[in-house]
């Protein structure tokens, strides 16, 4: 552990989606830093390893615990975050957890029944996480508070190999971030949406699998020439995430490799 003090120390942190790519990768950010999280994940078995891993990689964190949560159920919320009332509320709410279905598809493609699983997870999900992110801070009388929903590029531009369920979910999140940080601004809570582009997480990569073709398709628009890693985003999430951030709030926060402001890639 570094001697300077963390730039976490004293926070609780929720992390929604903690088993997955990004959202383990913020766990251990977090916990190096100082915060104890709380990792919360729809599946059981993808917690204990995740938290293995964690632990293995922060054995001196302050504390790292799991919970079974449904991020589309809020009763499951609900009961995540109150769970926290006992050690003085939350701090940080990552809402991280999202679905993006292999039967996703274009207008005419994308089956009913996807679009509201998609919506249930993307959407309601950061909206019960919002809401209950914000009630804990009301009873536990804070004066700040940080709120990092994750959005995606496609909310920024449109795409030819479409995930329409997927993409206005994304949209919405974009939308309802940016309404959330102006209402809550005076009191000291800041909600800012991550937008990742594509990455090398499990979500992207197993739909992938080993077509080069469709890879290609994607590699081609980076300026880098590659997706970029969970860890990346997770250092974005944890200055959002820490007071270091403090006068940023509303922002569709990019971290692209520059993807959105390409026209042309080098070869
Ligand atoms: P991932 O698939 O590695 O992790 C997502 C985690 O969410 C999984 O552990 C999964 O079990 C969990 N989850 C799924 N449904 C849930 C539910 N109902 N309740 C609670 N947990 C649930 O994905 P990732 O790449 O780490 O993605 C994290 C976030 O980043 C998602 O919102 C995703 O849409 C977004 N994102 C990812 C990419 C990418 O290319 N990977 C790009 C842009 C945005």
């Amino acid at each position: 552990m570094p001697s300077r003090p963390g730039r976490l120390e004293g926070k609780n942190a929720v992390v929604t989606g903690a088993a997955g790519g990004i959202g383990l990768e913020t766990t251990i950010l977090f916990a190096r830093e100082g915060a104890t999280v709380l990792m919360a994940d729809i599946s059981e078995p993808a917690l204990e390893k995740a938290l293995a891993k964690a632990k293995e990689i922060v054995p001196d964190a302050a504390r790292i615990s799991t919970m079974r949560c449904d991020v589309s159920k809020e009763s499951d919320v609900k009961a995540m975050v109150e769970s926290q009332d006992q050690y003085n509320g939350i701090d940080i709410m990552f809402n991280n957890a999202g679905i993006m279905h292999a039967d996703d598809a274009d207008a005419i493609g994308t089956p009913e029944k996807i679009w509201d699983l998609t919506h249930n997870i993307n959407v309601k999900g950061v909206w019960f996480g919002s809401k209950h992110a914000v009630l804990s801070m009301r009873r536990h009388n804070k004066t700040k508070g940080s709120i990092i929903n994750v959005a995606s590029v496609v909310a920024l531009v449109g795409s030819a190999t479409p995930q329409l369920a997927y993409t206005a979910s994304k949209g919405a999140v974009m939308a309802m971030t940016r309404e959330l940080a102006i209402v809550h601004a005076r009191e000291g809570f800041r909600f800012n949406a991550l937008c990742p582009a594509p990455l090398n997480t499990p979500l992207l990569q197993d739909w992938l699998g080993d077509d080069a073709e469709k890879r290609h398709r994607r590699e081609i628009h980076f300026p880098t020439g590659r997706f970029g890693e969970a860890i990346e985003q997770a250092q974005a999430v944890l200055f959002l995430a820490s007071d270091e951030s403090s006068f940023v709030n509303g922002t569709d926060f990019v971290v692209d490799g520059g993807m959105t402001k390409a026209y042309v890639t080098p070869d």
